[in-house]
């Protein structure tokens, strides 16, 4: 597990259930689909019905499942909680389908990662709320049609393209989530820490902040291990000392780089002159596989415009030798 990855480890789960925001006033940040859902969410009550099905896209850990755990109490409903890989059969979901509630909040995780079968379910269930149960097999096999209470369909996914257009279409309201602005994780950072009971100053907030690629959940993990390292070797307080020095313990560097973003870039510039080269050569430079270092360490350098992908090869930017401190042998652009 990377200390910056974006994805829930084990440890994460067990924590963030208690440093979630309960409403939408608590949710720090993403302002356009704050509003916009609660204009879904307050007209649907007005009217005293079930809200529109609603699809969050986004990267991990930017609160999707948070949000979905917000419509149904703001909604003031219980909530399903499953994901895309955990339906595989159409039956899978038949069976959560028909022991909902009425006006239950539905959430599906990687709802682009469903079986074909399940999927095409899932479209009679949401337009007409109802879905046809197969009995028997072969040319004997019938189609019994099951009512379904109205129910509100909150799909996530890590992007809306992925979503086949007959499913996105179906859905009432698309929400797409951002990185978070630095101030705002700040937000998030004093927030938790307030929640953990931990002292962190707005220096030290800031630190952390700049070095958790713009997404909540790492914020969270780094406030964690910064904290433990200011109980063991401060005085429990964080400041922007403690918090640098936990980080370098840590090896995430002031722009959130970890040993292996570093040993991308660091081969790219030292052994390469910046590139351009080969994603398998730059692969082997660093004792990794290929594709850990094209999905794991790539995609944030791309975002941080420190490394670009080009028909020729990896190249690095100006951006990246200025990071690492080095000199660039010739004039480079970016
Ligand atoms: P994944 O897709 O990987 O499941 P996610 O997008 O569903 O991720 P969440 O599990 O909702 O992300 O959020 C991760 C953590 O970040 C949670 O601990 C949550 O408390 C925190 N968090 C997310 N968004 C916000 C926010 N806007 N304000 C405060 N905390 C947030």
């Amino acid at each position: 597990d990377r200390l910056v990855g974006a994805v829930a480890d084990s440890d994460d789960q067990a924590v963030e259930a208690a440093l979630r925001p309960r409403d939408l006033d608590e949710f720090v940040g993403q302002e356009r689909v704050r509003e916009q859902l609660g204009l879904v969410l307050q007209a649907a009550r007005k009217r005293g019905g079930t809200a529109d099905h609603v699809l969050l896209s986004g990267a991990p850990g930017l609160g999707k499942t948070t949000l979905s755990m917000i419509i149904a109490a703001e909604m003031g409903v219980p909530i399903r909680i499953t994901s895309g890989p955990a339906i595989q059969h159409a039956g899978d979901l038949a069976s959560i389908l028909s022991s909902l509630t009425e006006g239950e909040v539905l959430f599906l995780d990687e709802i682009h990662r469903m079986s074909r079968p399940a999927e095409e379910m899932l479209y009679m269930a949401m337009e007409d709320f109802r879905v046809d149960v197969i009995v028997g097999k072969g040319p004997g096999a019938t189609a019994i049609p099951l009512e379904l209470p109205p129910f509100t369909l909150v799909g996530a996914t890590t992007r809306a393209g992925l979503l086949p257009p007959p499913l996105r279409d179906r859905f009432g309201f698309t929400g797409h989530m951002e990185f978070y602005a630095p101030a705002e994780l700040e937000r998030v950072i004093h927030r938790s820490a307030g929640l953990l009971d931990v002292v962190v100053d707005a220096a030290g907030a800031a630190e952390i902040a700049g070095r958790s690629r713009g997404t909540p959940r790492i914020a969270n993990r780094l406030l964690r291990r910064v904290r433990d390292y200011a109980q063991v070797r401060a005085d429990g307080t964080i400041t922007r000392q403690t918090a640098a020095a936990a980080l370098e313990v840590y090896e995430v560097d002031a722009r959130g780089l970890d040993r292996l973003d570093r040993a991308v870039l660091h081969a790219l510039l030292t052994l390469f002159g910046g590139g351009p080269v080969g994603l398998s050569t730059l692969a082997v430079a660093v004792g990794e596989e290929r594709e850990t270092v094209e999905e794991v360490a790539e995609p944030f350098l791309v975002r941080e415009g420190l490394l670009a992908r080009t028909p020729r090869g990896r190249v690095a930017t100006g951006a990246a030798w200025a990071h690492l401190g080095l000199a660039p042998p010739h004039p480079t652009g970016g």
